[in-house]
């Protein structure tokens, strides 16, 4: 479903990120009766996740399935569907933002919701991808209930390593985290490998090990990815927003960014978000915008 818009007609909101936290926002902003249209490339960072948790009565559903669901419902309230990928925002002399996309004419919103997730570094690793979104993750809320007393592996960035290592003995009293001689910080009930990871080891689908140089295997069934993640598109910076040291922009609660008129929601703006928290976020954000639109329209004389 790609309901590309009239682009001679200004939108109230335009939304770049058409997932949860994407949708969400416009499921608020449609239902109230607001012109808005969603911009979506179509690759959320759980991209190929078969199964995804703890988001209540939706526990186990394929994340595309979400999206696919949300679509139709915003659809529903007359939110414009474009499928495409924007590349570029400028703010114009009347303060609306013309946002350029790759497959047609720009679009111009007198408010913009930035909804572009996050991208995470993995490692390169020979067979992580294979697995990842698999047996191999980097959230233990969102798969540690699957890895629970099996063997687990933890590698990746070192400084992420070690935290998330700790964490998960919370699920699996069998964690071994492969740190660099040197790492600091092997929390208790961990077993400290040092030897570098050299590749995934996988059989039909699945982890059997981790191969570290010299070639031996440590066996594991479940790997866990201790990395980084920052902002998956410039767009916030681009506008002139405050960012932090991750380089995501700086929000108020309500998502509202330091720039006037420019709301970024979900994983655009932290990692420590999930789908629940993404989505609520989306939600947040879009009644503030619709209170700023509201007393944008009632302090103008007619
Ligand atoms: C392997 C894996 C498994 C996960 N499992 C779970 C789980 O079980 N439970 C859970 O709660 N969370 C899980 N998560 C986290 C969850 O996927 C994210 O928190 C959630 O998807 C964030 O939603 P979002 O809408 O902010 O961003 P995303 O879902 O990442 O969506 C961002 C959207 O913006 C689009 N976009 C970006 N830039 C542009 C652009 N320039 N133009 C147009 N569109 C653009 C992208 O194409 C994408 O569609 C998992 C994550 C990973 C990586």
């Amino acid at each position: 479903m790609d309901t590309t818009p009239d682009p001679t007609t200004p939108h109230d909101v335009v939304i770049v990120g058409g997932s949860v936290a994407g949708l969400s926002a416009a499921l608020v902003l449609g239902r109230a009766r607001l012109r808005v249209a969603v911009v979506d490339a179509g690759h959320p960072v759980n991209e190929g996740v078969a199964h995804s948790h703890g988001f209540l009565t939706n526990d186990g559903a394929p994340p595309a399935d979400l999206v696919a669901r949300g679509r139709a419902e915003v659809a529903a309230y007359g939110v414009d569907l474009v499928d495409d990928a924007v590349t570029g925002v400028r703010r114009a002399d009347d303060g609306t933002f013309v946002v350029a996309r790759a497959g047609g004419p720009d679009l111009v919103g007198r408010r913009l919701v930035l909804a572009t997730g996050m991208r995470i570094p993995l490692p390169e690793l020979p067979g992580l991808d294979e697995v990842w979104g698999g047996d191999a993750a980097s959230c233990p809320f969102c798969h540690g209930w699957e890895a629970r007393d099996r063997p687990i592996g933890v590698l990746g960035d070192p400084a992420g390593v070690a935290h998330l290592a700790g964490l998960l003995t919370q699920w699996s009293d069998d964690v071994v985290a492969f740190l660099p001689d040197g790492a600091e910080g092997a929390p208790p009930g961990v077993v400290v490998d040092h030897r570098e990871p050299t590749r995934v080891v996988v059989e039909d689908g699945h982890v059997r090990g981790v191969e570290v140089a010299g070639g031996d295997v440590v066996a594991r069934e479940a790997l866990f990815v201790g990395a980084w993640p920052g902002p998956a598109s410039s767009l916030a910076a681009d506008l002139g927003c405050e960012v932090n040291d991750g380089g995501f922009p700086v929000t108020t609660d309500e998502g509202l960014t330091s720039v006037p008129g420019l709301w970024a929601v979900g994983n655009a703006v932290t990692m420590a978000r999930g789908l629940v928290e993404s989505a609520a976020s989306g939600s947040v954000a879009a009644r503030m915008v619709v209170v700023d639109l509201v007393q944008e329209r009632l302090a103008t004389p007619a």
